[in-house]
């Protein structure tokens, strides 16, 4: 565990390590990597190491293209999936201006400054997601590999020797599992991290990602985050558990009210509601995001509360009602192929406005909403979340609110990337309707 860049610089001395990784994402929240000798390192520390920020998506025009980042010693780690001999290490970065200032469309810095926002109210935000995913036989087609379903053990699920290694790769890098288990439909699973302080969580999340992936490579699979790649089968979600600390005391918990739940727990709940149509776009960013987020398969559809109903958008898990530390609210929209800071960032962000502005909330809706009425919906005012790509840029695009988050720069960035991405989508002829319409008109 290193705290400083001195720590670091003895650590790759110790382990006699060949590579740095140094890792930044871009504002879709894709992977980006470079690598740098251990000579480079103490250099790097003192001045950051330049790039061509106009080649990364969304960041800069190309006369404005000079990024520096600068590597994070706090998130040092050997990296899983290399030979041990001569290991390659990685360090999350932080992306800056060649004036040292922070730089707009850094993703890390969006969360750091929620996260500094909260601080400031006295607030710890903690994170656990639960990242779904598919284990397929290649990256061209959705082939399966086995038939299990939710909890299936071996030998139903064959995926249990990858999903061991998944494990063992994430806690060599220093991220703690909790569950691990085959998932409702086909050949899909979920590993949930154990929570953790925001910015940790995002980093942990984004680690995952690569590590799933990789791990299931060694094994002659692919792994894919896609939200809904198999039609008529649950899609993959990422469940986001949240929770706000004031020091030790859990600030979501309070043992006289009927649910468990403090007024600034509810608030936030209230907060996440009202905006969520203005944050899905962010936690939910794929034309095929929307294809998971319909009735009858777990994931929701509607804007509403509750303790059990999993067709809410929001959840107060009741596993262990009353217990301080287990409360905790649970967001059920995002995807796990989001911008994990960004989403992390988005979500605190529409938690802390309700507070903030005293938001008050709604009794909690326990009965299946897909089994509800136009009728009785309207008359509990439940509305839904953007049904489309298209409707979520909408959303975005008009948002004061999270104008506020993203900052000027993401906000433009990324309704000029979605209505293109929308664009290109929207112009294409699909299977479906070759397969209705041609033979009947
Ligand atoms: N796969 C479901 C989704 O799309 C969630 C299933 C569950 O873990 O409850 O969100
Ligand atoms: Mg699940
Ligand atoms: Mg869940």
């Amino acid at each position: 565990n290193c705290k400083n860049a001195d720590d670091v610089l003895r650590a790759v001395k110790d382990y006699n390590v060949s590579f740095i990784q140094f890792w930044f994402i871009d504002v879709l929240g894709v992977l980006k990597s470079f690598q740098i000798s251990p000579r480079e390192l103490e250099n790097a520390f003192e001045e950051g190491m330049g790039f061509d920020g106009s080649s990364i998506t969304g960041f800069t025009k190309i006369q404005e293209s000079d990024m520096v980042a600068f590597p994070d010693p706090s998130t040092f780690q050997l990296v899983a999936w290399r030979p041990s001999d001569r290991p390659v290490a990685r360090l999350f970065c932080d992306v800056k201006n060649p004036d040292g200032t922070p730089f707009a469309a850094d993703s890390r810095y969006v969360l750091k400054r929620m996260l500094k926002k909260a601080a400031d109210l006295g607030y710890t935000y903690y994170v656990g997601p639960e990242l779904e995913f598919f284990l397929f036989a290649n990256s061209t087609e959705p082939k399966i590999l086995d038939h299990g379903g939710y909890f299936d053990a071996p030998p139903r699920d064959l995926a249990n020797d990858v999903r061991r290694d998944i494990n063992f790769a994430l806690e060599s890098m220093g991220v703690a599992v909790e569950y691990s288990h085959h998932e409702v439909a086909p050949s899909q699973h979920e590993i949930d991290l154990r929570y953790q302080e925001g910015l940790v969580m995002a980093d942990y999340a984004q680690t995952y990602r690569v590590v799933v992936k990789e791990v299931a490579r060694k094994h002659g699979c692919y792994a894919t985050f896609m939200p809904k790649p198999l039609f008529g089968e649950n899609g993959s979600g990422m469940h986001c558990h949240q929770s706000l600390f004031r020091g030790s005391k859990n600030a979501f918990y309070d043992v006289t009210d009927p649910y468990h739940l403090s007024a600034e727990g509810k608030s936030f709940i209230a907060g996440l509601l009202r905006h969520a149509p203005e944050f899905t776009l962010i936690t939910n960013q794929w034309v095929n995001s929307y294809k998971r987020l319909v009735p009858g398969y777990e994931a929701p559809v509607y804007i509403a509360w509750a303790r059990r109903n999993r067709s809410a958008l929001v959840r107060v898990p009741m596993y262990k009602p009353g217990k301080e530390s287990a409360t905790r609210i649970e967001l059920r929209s995002p995807d796990p192929a989001c911008n994990l800071y960004l989403s992390f960032a988005a979500m605190l962000g529409a938690g802390l406005k309700g507070i903030e502005e005293g938001y008050t909330l709604e009794e909690p809706i326990e009965e299946n909403i897909f089994k509800m009425t136009d009728e009785e919906m309207l008359e509990k005012g439940v509305t839904s979340l953007p049904g489309s790509l298209r409707e979520a840029v909408d959303h975005l695009e008009k948002s004061e609110f999270m104008r506020e988050v993203l900052g000027d720069h993401l906000h433009a960035a990324l309704v000029e990337n979605k209505k293109a991405e929308w664009d290109a989508y929207r112009t294409q002829v699909t299977e479906w309707e070759i397969e209705r319409y041609l033979p009947i008109l």
